[in-house]
């Protein structure tokens, strides 16, 4: 039918991505590329400059960003909606995920028609299994501590708390010296608060250039707006279980970060400090998203293996974790050079 196009926008470093190019995520994974149809080359250059004026003058927020669960059809494709928003314009938009590939994308809402089934109708589905699965999981590791089956490799994810230190870049350069130029996009998963992406605008836009060209393909984990914390308090009854927290609007204050800055929040969820209760978890849960925790927290010496989900920070406040997997991603050089040692992509389950 469509012929489609892939662009890649030059956004500048320091702007928010705007609303024309945001409306243009539709069916686009979390990274800044505009899938077009059926346009002439000259029309779609002409195009990507419009958006690139725009984004400079024209900061732009989802109106209305609330969790409206639903299974939505459109032709043979069934997705959940998880989020419903406004364009400042009145159109309709949601968040949703595939529920097999559990890939998000951001789409007009016009189009889809809302099923009357309950989401259980989805339990045989990637996420229908991992919503089981977490219900029945003890708690301790905040959700899905590794990767399902055997023979797998590593998902690496890296917290990005709120911090007043730089992006720690030896990872990615680790990353890439690793697996070499010709490497396909590296799977790596950021969990990320809307702390940290106010105050890293510059890192922020450099891990999506470095998305944006095919060097990483990441996944954002919604690791809450504030990441609360009180000096003093216990773990055990610190971060989101500190009295007074408004749990829903963490979660959508970060996903609202998220789309402001051009990213499509994944399907997946942390934990700050990896710390819930049953009740926090059901009221997570309750949102859609599909808490992940890590059996391998690198500077805690948790030593990871076969389908572990390693936790790394990359917020400067953790160094042990970066070097412990620098020091890992060396110790695995010929494995990597044989193909029997790999990073795998979070999503895959
Ligand atoms: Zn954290």
């Amino acid at each position: 039918m469509f012929g489609s196009v892939r662009l890649t926008l030059p956004l500048p470093s320091d702007v928010a991505i705007s609303r024309l190019s945001l409306s243009c995520f539709v069916g686009g994974r979390a990274r800044t590329n505009l899938t077009m149809f059926n346009l002439t080359v000259a029309f779609q250059r002409l195009l990507v400059s419009i958006l690139v004026a725009v984004s400079v003058s024209d900061a732009w927020s989802p109106e209305n960003l609330r969790v409206d669960l639903g299974i939505v059809d459109s032709g043979n494709t069934r997705l959940i909606r998880l989020r419903s928003f406004q364009e400042p314009n009145g159109e309709a938009m949601m968040v949703a995920v595939d529920p097999v590939r559990l890939e998000t994308s951001v789409r007009v809402q016009a189009g889809w028609k809302v099923s009357k089934d309950s989401l259980s109708k989805l339990d045989s589905t990637a996420w229908g299994r991992l919503r089981r699965e977490e219900t029945s999981l003890e708690w301790k590791h905040g959700g899905v501590s590794r990767l399902s089956g055997t023979d797998r490799g590593i998902a690496l994810t890296i917290d990005l708390c709120p911090s007043h230190k730089p992006f720690d870049r030896r990872v990615i350069a680790g990353l890439r010296r690793a697996f070499g130029p010709n490497s396909s996009a590296i799977p790596v998963a950021f969990a990320v608060t809307g702390s940290w992406m106010r105050n890293h605008e510059k890192d922020l836009v450099w891990l999506r250039t470095l998305a944006d060209s095919g060097i990483i393909a990441p996944t954002w984990i919604n690791h809450t707006d504030n990441h609360r914390y009180k000096k003093g308090v216990a773990n055990a009854k610190n971060f989101l279980l500190l009295p007074g927290t408004d749990v829903v609007a963490e979660i959508l204050g970060a996903e609202t970060e998220m789309l402001e800055h051009g990213i499509v929040p994944s399907v997946y969820f942390r934990f700050p400090g990896l710390v819930e209760n049953k009740a926090l978890f059901d009221q997570v849960a309750a949102t859609g998203v599909l808490p992940v925790g890590t059996d391998a927290w690198l500077a805690k010496d948790q030593k990871p293996g076969p389908g572990s989900i390693v936790l790394i920070h990359g917020n400067g406040n953790e160094p042990k974790g970066v070097k412990d997997f620098l020091q890992l991603l060396q110790s695995k050089k010929s494995g990597i050079r044989q193909g029997t040692w790999r990073l795998e992509d979070l999503r895959r389950g």
